[in-house]
């Protein structure tokens, strides 16, 4: 029976981790199964279970879930740890990591080409709290972090030395990254921004894919680079591939033709 694997959230339907991994495996020979599993809101630690006595190897964990799978991990990896957050599980061992940040980074750096120093991330959840060591890592000079709940913008900012916190009335200075880590683009919704912020010579990301948020209109409308998050969906997912089977696989092709599609 081919090794299983799935993405664990709620909701998780719209997710496109199990055609990301599918073309990971048959381009590297590794025999898996990938599935979706969308878990009660009360029910995350029994659904992991259930899947682990299944025979289950590993899983990914998409929102709500990240902050509960890094406090059911028996060992978790620095970067994890850093995030709080994890959404790389692998089951036989309790270990969690969190392969957002690297994703992130290397899709700035590597698909992007895209070099940053100053930079301004929206949100305070799941997502924020695993990209903003990575980016420090990579040499941003500094990361404001904007929230529409303050005190988690303050709370994720204190852990860090070169980050600091602002309410969205409030921001100042200029930046070269501008990023959406809020899910408000599933709403239609975009995070209350001031005018002058979106400009041209930033680049707007929007980790939300597959669709034109108001945060991409608004930063297109103001002259600024954009794109989605579909570059660090990818390459987060090779890296919890990388985690599980041991092997690398390329991201490239498959990014330009799910970009294609
Ligand atoms: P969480 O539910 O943990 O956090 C949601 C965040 O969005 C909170 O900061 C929340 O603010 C903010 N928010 C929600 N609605 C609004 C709004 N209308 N205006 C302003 N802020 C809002 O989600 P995650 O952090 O896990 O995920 C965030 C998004 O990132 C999701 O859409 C997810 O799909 C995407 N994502 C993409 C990845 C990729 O690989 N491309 C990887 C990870 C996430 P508050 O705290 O005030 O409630």
């Amino acid at each position: 029976m081919s090794d299983r694997y799935a993405i664990i959230g709620n909701p998780v339907a719209h997710s496109k981790s199990p055609w990301i991994h599918a073309a990971f495996a048959r381009a590297t020979s590794q025999d898996l199964d990938y599935a979706r599993i969308e878990a009660p809101l009360d029910g995350f630690a029994a659904t992991v279970e259930r899947f682990r006595a299944a025979g289950g190897k590993g899983l990914n964990v998409t929102l709500p879930f990240k902050q509960e799978a890094f406090a059911l991990c028996s060992t978790v990896s620095a970067r994890a740890r850093v995030a709080q957050a994890v959404n790389t599980l692998v089951l036989e061992t309790g270990f969690g990591d969190n392969t957002d940040g690297i994703g992130l980074v290397r899709d700035l750096e590597q698909n992007l080409s895209f070099s940053f120093s100053s930079v301004l991330l929206l949100g305070g959840g799941g997502a924020a709290q695993g990209v903003v060591g990575a980016l420090l890592d990579a040499g941003a000079a500094r990361v404001v972090i904007a929230n529409r709940t303050v005190s988690k913008a303050q709370a994720l900012a204190a852990r860090f030395p070169g980050a600091s916190a602002s309410a969205y009335e409030e921001l100042a200075g200029e930046f070269d990254l501008v990023i959406n880590a809020t899910s408000a683009g599933l709403a239609g919704e975009s995070p209350p921004l001031p005018a002058g912020v979106l400009r041209s010579g930033v680049l707007a990301y929007d980790m939300v894919y597959g669709r034109e948020t108001p945060f991409l209109q608004a930063a297109r409308g103001a002259g600024a680079r954009t794109c989605d998050g579909l570059g660090m969906l990818v390459e987060q997912a090779a890296e919890s591939f990388f985690i599980w089977r041991g092997v690398r696989p390329q991201t490239r092709p498959l990014l330009e033709k799910l970009r294609g599609a």
